[in-house]
């Protein structure tokens, strides 16, 4: 479903042909699932407290010393196919010097080995500390779940705890717009994720064209699943999901590339609808399913502690250190023994599918045995 359709690029450029942080890739290679992504959490703090963070709960105003960057680098060195590095916050680029000191070495190690990086960022600092990450970074992530700066307004201060004004709101926003156009005029790859939720799933269409005035060179679309502080947000039903994901399908520009993740839509769903939505997202062209890369092919590492998780929302347990463990060691501990992984590793290569996230399938398909079915559609 996902990377099928399109031939795979020799030049390593990332395109819809091309995405190497689908798991399905390196499952196919190897014939099993083995660690190729490290997500690194680089900062707790950041300069927003939006609705939907989904490591809210972990943000604070000051933080403790980081482990040394060396056994960072070492760790990642010892990743036999290590494909990419991600690294994400909070807001990454907080303080000027975690860009100095941290990012930008871990962007030039992934440019030496000859891997991909990514950033998330929202993007509303001043343009000069993410000018910096130009030379080095491949994708940069941000989050577009707007239509106005009143929409920016609410969201992204919802749990600030204190009142935000809304000119310094707006200020924030317009810079975000504003860096985003300047960072894709000078070559940088940005891409807008915009998560499908109780505010956003009848207002794609209008997303998408704001992100396409913004330069990006790819819209991601997720459906935001209830974890931490977004726990408590009204939850849309499957049908839904499926209406507005066939309404932006309708309005897209189609020479953008969309990327659709953590879907709850699957080739063995036994659902007509569902069915005839996971058809047009394999026939549209520029359009890719991403699997869930958490716990398939990704772990991340906390830069505080070294404590190594399988998903960044912590709702799993950490389950090793890269103080005295390597990271394939900690991620083979989690594939061969942990009994989660077991409900969720199920795979239908001819699909391009390897599986339900562990939230998907925890939220719409608790009684739904994945292992005992296989797609339908091919
Ligand atoms: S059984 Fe698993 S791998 Fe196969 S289509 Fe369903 S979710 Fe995907």
């Amino acid at each position: 479903m996902s990377i099928a359709n399109f031939p795979l690029d020799p030049q390593n450029v990332i395109h819809p042909g091309n995405d190497p942080w689908d798991p399905i890739a390196s499952l196919r290679q190897h014939g099993r699932h083995v660690l190729t992504s490290v997500e690194m959490t680089i900062t707790n703090l950041c300069n927003m407290r939006c609705e939907h963070c989904a490591v809210g709960d972990s943000l604070v105003m000051v933080e403790p010393e980081q482990i040394p960057l060396s056994l960072v680098l070492k760790r990642l060195d010892e990743v036999e196919h290590l494909k990419t590095i991600s690294i994400t916050g909070g807001e990454p680029t907080f303080r000027k010097q975690t860009v100095d000191e941290k990012i930008i070495p871990l962007l030039r190690y992934a440019k030496e080995r000859g891997i991909k990086s990514q950033i998330n960022s929202n993007l509303t600092l001043d343009y000069e500390r993410y000018e910096k990450l130009l030379p080095y970074l491949d994708v940069m992530h941000i989050s577009f779940n707007y239509t106005s700066a009143d929409d920016f307004h609410e969201i992204g201060f919802a749990r600030s705890g204190h009142s935000v004004k809304r000119e310094v709101a707006e200020r924030m926003y317009e810079t975000m717009m504003e860096n985003s156009i300047r960072l894709s005029q000078a070559g940088m790859f940005v891409s807008a994720e915009t998560m499908i939720n109780y505010r956003t799933y009848r207002k794609l269409p209008e997303i998408h064209r704001m992100i396409l005035e913004m330069g990006c060179k790819r819209h991601e679309v997720h459906p935001m699943y209830a974890a931490d502080f977004a726990e408590g947000l009204p939850l849309l039903s499957l049908e839904d999901i499926c209406m507005s994901v066939e309404s932006l399908l309708d309005a897209r520009d189609p020479d953008t590339w969309m990327l659709f993740g953590t879907l709850p839509f699957f080739a063995c769903s036994p659902s007509e609808t569902e069915q005839k939505l996971i058809q047009r997202l394999r026939d549209e062209p520029m359009v890719t399913v991403r699997n869930d890369p958490d716990g398939r092919n990704r772990v991340n590492v906390n830069m505080f502690t070294g404590e190594v998780f399988v998903t960044d929302f912590a709702a799993i347990p950490s389950f090793g250190n890269v103080d005295t463990e390597s990271l394939d060691q900690i991620f083979n501990k989690w594939l061969h023994t942990h009994p989660l992984n077991k409900t969720v590793n199920c795979y239908c290569d001819a699909a391009g599918c390897c599986g339900p996230n562990l939230l998907v399938k925890d939220m719409y398909y608790k009684d739904i045995d994945f292992k005992s079915r296989s797609a339908i559609t091919l």
